[in-house]
């Protein structure tokens, strides 16, 4: 076999090569800003025949509008940089769709360094970003679930404490107040007992609902604390407030009348509620606070049960 026919077999197979592979190669002249080529894949991706791209602004203006300005100008910057890159973008197909593309460029240079042509390969990743956007939807769900009680449908334990480190950290730079309420349901073990785990059940749920609608402070929060145990947040709330909001809530749990037949106030469902306020400041840790109104609601339980208790304020 001649030389010439040793080369040509050669570039043939090339050929071959790079129109068979999936990923579609392309070089493009960069005096002229031109398509030097395109692979014949690139019509049955996209619809565009390789004959209609001829310049750089055919594969600019194939680009959806929101990814195009800032991938052309990292693209141009890098390849004036003389630096092999990648981007990610979604190309228009002939019908009025998109395919996201990953381009995959490298910057061919000449013996004096300077930028020749610009090759490279676009690879079809549209089912890898579909996989990724579900993959970052299911995140957020999780995210969100994490942050949720699973029996009351309200905010869980791990979102009060986030909410009370960020609205400690705001009162304690602007020095204002923040309330807290810790509630707890009296004689709940007997109300098990007596009407079985379901209904105890159902009444967490119903109190918690309750408690959400006494609350109208755009930042207020409720929360489940703990088994028959809620808490409220009411930052920007100083105690004359928060004394309200406790009575709201107690009369609205009133009105609800949950039948309890072994409680002796009015055999009816009723909560303690140990109230407390401050203005952070210092060392002063979020926990602490939380313990000093953990006392008041031990304070309502030992004086009767069904009654509110108020922290002394802490300037
Ligand atoms: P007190 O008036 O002193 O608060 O008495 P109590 O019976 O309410 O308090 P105790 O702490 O002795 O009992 C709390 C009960 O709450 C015990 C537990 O079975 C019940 N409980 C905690 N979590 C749940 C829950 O998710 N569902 C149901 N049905 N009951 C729960
Ligand atoms: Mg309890
Ligand atoms: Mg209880």
């Amino acid at each position: 076999m001649s030389y010439m026919g040793e080369l040509s077999s050669e570039s043939a197979v090339y050929r071959t090569l790079l129109e068979t592979t999936k990923a579609i190669p392309w070089k493009i002249d960069w005096a002229t800003m031109t398509f030097a080529y395109i692979g014949p894949q690139i019509e049955a991706l996209l619809g565009w025949s390789p004959e209609s791209w001829m310049t750089v602004e055919d594969w600019a203006t194939r680009m959806h509008p929101d990814d195009r300005e800032q991938v052309v100008n990292f693209c141009v910057a890098q390849s004036q940089a003389g630096v092999d890159h990648e981007a990610d973008y979604r190309a228009l197909t002939k019908d009025n769709g998109y395919v996201w593309i990953r381009d995959v460029v490298h910057v061919v240079r000449n013996e004096r360094g300077e930028v020749e042509a610009l090759i490279g390969f676009m690879f079809d990743i549209t089912e890898r970003k579909k996989t990724e956007e579900k993959l970052i939807a299911l995140q957020k769900e999780l995210e969100a679930l994490s942050f949720k009680d699973g029996l009351t449908n309200i905010a869980n334990r791990r979102r009060f404490d986030v909410s009370l480190e960020l609205e400690w950290a705001s009162a304690r730079s602007n020095g204002q107040p923040l309330s807290i309420l810790l509630f707890d349901i009296d004689f709940f073990k007997q109300y098990n007992d007596l009407y079985g785990h379901v209904r105890g059940d159902r009444c967490l749920i119903d109190i918690a609902q309750t408690l959400s609608l006494a609350l109208d402070g755009p930042r207020d929060l409720v929360a489940r604390f703990g088994g028959e145990e809620f808490v409220v947040l009411l930052p920007q709330a100083d105690a004359s407030v928060a004394l309200k909001v406790a009575e709201r809530c107690q009369r609205l749990i009133q009105k609800q009348a949950i039948p309890h037949a072994q409680s002796p106030h009015d055999q009816r469902i009723t909560v303690s509620i140990g109230v407390g306020t401050i203005v952070p400041h210092g060392e002063t840790k979020p926990s602490s606070f939380i313990e000093a109104v953990d006392q008041q609601l031990y304070a309502a339980k030992k004086n009767g049960r069904n009654r509110i208790e108020v922290m002394q304020p802490v300037a």
